[in-house]
């Protein structure tokens, strides 16, 4: 087997196999799309399901010390004032005067030539432009209605903290966690789903005294995160953990990481995980007026904890499992003949079918009834799926959408009772019996 260097794939080859397998769509694409935007077909959406899912289960569901959220997406105004975002979430904009293409100052190469038009000396000074989607609530659409559709989850865990570790029950160390939607007006969307206007954040605000522990924490966090991202399966050597300078993190953060993917077009954020001291807490007090320290009822003192954030794109996680489950591979059929197969090598924790069940031949209804028993049979544990007809195509589509193993009834299961489980990765074959197949996939996906 000839394993193409990693990284090989462009992104539009992933994108085309995204679209013609039912993965991720363009948004409104009938209507010519709109810039930012994506839809998750069938595979997709179980595909990002288990994306999140697996981060669920992981940072919350198995832990005690980490509690779920889930916030609305319009908060009250005023809690964008005192997050900073109305006065500082700004990118720098610059306009072609030109073909009047908008830019991110700090994404472009040169400001001598716009690199659309390639008109020379053509662009405007910079300008910030808040990334802040408007809305307005209520019937009136005046500057008393205006708020915000939420540019990140964290802010509705801040302002809850004290409802939170009341009703909870919890002491720092604790963290507070969820999964929702966010949305930013990018002035440059694009790269496929990785800059998009509407996105999904999986954040963890990790709750900690002010003990002298902090900063072991914090790589505690880190490498957690590590481990994460290598249990799924995601190549180490695409990963990379880069440490942030003083002057590259905001001032109150004590320490930050940015862990990020070598994508198609080079380096790019998929986390950040901060230090953030007790910046955010202190900025809602100061601005509520309310009271949102800890109240420790053994030494009967308020604090306010220091905050340890991982924040997470789900988007794109979602994208980093496709474009490095992504292969293109060369083999030689039995004939000695060279033959390429595309394959995507998901997790089986992540893959959307984990199991297909083939009967060889469409036309007969003995092997078509077995076939189908055994995928219902297997339904409630497992994802599975049903198919039949050419073994040769069967097995092509099921590489292409990831699956790890596929169950072949023929002409002698129904004299042996066993099936020919074949392996995604290995495409290895063995005879599993019918009554063995649970135990089987069990252990394959438990592994
Ligand atoms: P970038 O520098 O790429 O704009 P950021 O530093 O502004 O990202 P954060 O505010 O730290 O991002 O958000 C945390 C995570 O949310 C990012 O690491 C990323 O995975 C995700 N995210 C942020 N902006 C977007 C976006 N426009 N589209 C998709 N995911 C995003």
């Amino acid at each position: 087997m000839d394993r193409e260097p990693a990284g090989q794939a462009s992104m539009e080859e992933i994108a085309a196999l995204a679209k013609r397998r039912g993965f991720i769509f363009q948004s409104s694409e009938i209507y010519g799309g709109i810039g930012g935007f994506y839809d998750y077909g069938p595979l997709g959406a179980i595909l990002k399901r288990n994306v999140k899912e697996a981060w669920w289960r992981d940072m919350v569901e198995l832990r005690d010390d980490v509690v779920p959220f889930d916030s609305s997406i319009i908060m009250h105004p005023t809690t964008w004032e005192a997050s900073g975002h109305v006065e500082a979430f700004n990118d720098r904009l610059v306009d072609c005067k030109v073909c009047k293409h908008r830019f991110r100052a700090d994404h472009l190469k040169s400001r001598e030539q716009c690199p659309d038009c390639d008109s020379k000396q053509s662009f405007t000074e910079e300008r910030n432009f808040n990334l802040m989607l408007q809305t307005s609530v209520g019937p009136m659409e005046d500057s008393a209605a205006l708020t915000y559709l939420r540019p990140e989850t964290a802010q509705g865990m801040f302002v809850n903290f004290k409802n939170v570790y009341q009703s909870a029950r919890k002491r720092p160390p604790f963290g507070i966690a969820q999964i929702g939607k966010a949305f930013r007006n990018e002035i440059t969307p694009g790269n496929f789903t990785y800059r998009l206007r509407e996105f999904e954040q999986a954040e963890l605000e990790y709750f900690v005294p002010d003990d002298g522990q902090d900063l072991k924490r914090f790589d505690e966090w880190v490498q957690l995160r590590k481990e994460w991202y290598s249990k799924y399966g995601v190549s180490a050597e695409r990963l990379r953990f880069h440490e942030l300078t003083a002057d590259e993190r905001p001032h109150y953060a004590k320490a930050g990481i940015d862990v990020e993917y070598l994508f198609p077009w080079g380096w790019g954020e998929l986390e950040s995980i901060a230090h953030r001291g007790t910046y955010d807490l202190d900025a809602h007090m100061r601005v509520s007026g309310k009271d949102l320290r800890f109240y420790d009822e053994a030494s009967k003192t308020h604090y306010t904890p220091l905050l340890i954030e991982s924040s997470a794109g789900m988007d794109r996680t979602t994208l980093v499992m496709l474009i490095d489950a992504y292969e293109r591979e060369k083999a030689l059929d039995p004939a000695g003949k060279e033959t390429e197969r595309i394959v995507l090598h998901f997790h089986p924790r992540i893959a959307p079918v984990q199991a297909a069940v083939f009967s060889l031949a469409r036309n007969k209804p003995e092997l078509v009834e077995l076939a189908r028993s055994i995928e219902a049979r297997l339904r409630p544990q497992f994802r599975t799926q049903y198919d039949e007809g050419n073994i040769g195509q069967l097995y092509r589509r099921q590489d292409e959408i990831g699956t790890p193993l596929c169950l072949t009834v023929d002409y002698e299961t129904l004299t042996d009772k066993a099936v020919t489980v074949r392996e995604r990765d290995s495409m290895r074959q063995e005879r599993v019996a019918i009554e063995a197949l649970e135990g089987c996939l069990r252990e394959r996906f438990n592994a």
